[in-house]
């Protein structure tokens, strides 16, 4: 059930008061839907139907364990970006066999376990990775599976920040490099070829990019079919969008059936690694209201999460929904909602218009994805809790962070008392 409204005029999670959940487990608090994460997955996963596909989430979106095993419960496998969320899958029950491992930067370690564990495949960003995986995959005496992250070079109309598909961004092998990488890779013995990937973006609300990303891809497919190079796979990435301000992206049947045509009279496994769009509206912060101050004629509302808790306003500037969730009273004003971190880029939302008094609880929507995952202990600031409703019941799946948590580890320096 979407966030709703309730006849009081109070804000409700799925089937739970958000004053109440709030009251509860205290403030900032995530709380996740898993009805909603739930239709998202399975919506996606009946849009391509007739095609063989797998659905492969990107970790880094949430990485709660709660939401991964959600996941790996529906079916999902998982894209991953580092040694500790392939842990984290692991975990969370997830089938490692079902895991494609992305990223620009993977370590021989990282490497080392993933091959351990026996993973579907490297997504391999450069000749330099590919040979590295090669002589670990050698030392070892397996075959790595690998398809490479071609960068098919187009604009997929986001913030710059978010866009990966473009010549001079770090991401993916140049499509015109790409042939000639494929081939260095059949060569090598230790090495088997499965498919290709291209991740083009975040938050692309248009299907145009990924149709044209798809068919510069399926032109490679066919080019080294010539050289008998074939795949089993083609990777679309991820990146479809969300609503987070009036945005209409495509539906997920309006996407897969974009892209189907490509797909026809070919054998090819297709797989997908989205991220934002199955776990963003599922997710919301709830924060309360420390303070209200003015500034000359600026009001602030200093709320108790910052760009610790939820980094994207401060990180790109993105604007999230600041939503009321009850209690109304006061008189209605424009504020800056800003947290309590020490950087003047710390805010949650620029000209809110919203009645506010201290104490009151507001509610970030669309926070369920880069949200947890991006958070940091910044400030000293304990992380908040997170928390899944599930029809009537609410599970805590993360309990807040204490100081304690925030100190451990840490050792003090043997120093000697200070001489006169
Ligand atoms: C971040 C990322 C994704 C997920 O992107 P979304 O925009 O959240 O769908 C998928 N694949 C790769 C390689 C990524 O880096």
């Amino acid at each position: 059930m979407p966030p709703s409204t309730s006849l009081q005029g109070r804000l409700r999670l799925g089937q739970h008061d958000a004053e109440a959940l709030a009251e509860r487990f205290g403030t900032p608090l995530y709380v996740y839907d898993r009805a909603l994460i739930e239709s998202r997955y399975r919506s996606l996963d009946a849009a391509f139907s007739g095609l063989r596909h797998r659905i492969c989430y990107a970790v880094k979106a949430n990485s709660n364990l709660a939401v991964l095993q959600l996941l790996a419960h529906l079916g999902a496998g998982f894209d991953i970006v580092s040694g500790g969320e392939l842990a984290r899958v692991v975990a969370a029950g997830g089938d490692p066999g079902k895991v494609v491992f992305s990223g620009v930067g993977k370590s021989p370690a990282e490497i080392e376990e993933a091959l351990r564990l026996g993973i579907h495949c490297f997504n391999v960003e450069s000749a330099a990775e590919l040979d590295l995986i090669a002589s670990i995959a050698a030392a070892r005496g397996v075959l790595a599976p690998v398809s490479l992250r071609v960068n098919p070079d187009v604009d997929a109309g986001t913030h710059p920040y978010i866009s990966t598909g473009l010549r001079d961004n770090k991401f993916g092998v140049p499509i015109e490099e790409a042939l000639a990488l494929y081939r260095h890779a059949a060569a090598q013995p230790y090495l088997r070829v499965t498919g290709i990937d291209c991740h083009i973006g975040s938050q692309l609300v248009s299907v145009q990019p990924f149709v044209d990303a798809l068919q510069r891809v399926m032109h490679l497919v066919d080019q080294l079919a010539e050289h008998d190079i074939h795949l089993g796979h083609v990777d679309i990435g991820g990146g479809l969008g969300v609503s987070y301000r009036g945005e209409q992206p495509p539906s997920a049947q309006d996407y897969v059936e974009a892209l189907r045509p490509q797909f026809h009279g070919r054998q090819l496994q297709i797989i997908c690694e989205p991220g934002r769009w199955l776990v963003a509206d599922a997710g919301t912060l709830l924060t309360r209201v420390l303070c209200l101050k003015d500034n000359g004629d600026r009001h602030f509302a200093v709320v108790d999460a910052a760009m610790n808790d939820l980094l994207r306003p401060a990180l790109y500037g993105a604007w999230m929904q600041i939503r009321e969730t009850g209690d109304v009273a006061a008189e209605e004003r424009l504020y800056d909602v800003v947290g309590p971190v020490c950087e003047s880029a710390d805010h949650l939302g620029k000209d809110r218009l919203l009645r506010l008094r201290a104490g009151s609880l507001l509610a970030v929507m669309q926070a369920g994805a880069y949200g947890f995952s991006m958070s940091s202990n910044y400030n000293t600031r304990p992380r908040p809790a997170e928390v899944m409703v599930d029809a009537d019941q609410v599970y805590l799946v993360r309990r807040r962070e204490t100081l304690a948590d925030l100190m451990h580890g840490e050792t003090l320096l043997p120093l000697t008392a200070a001489k006169e």
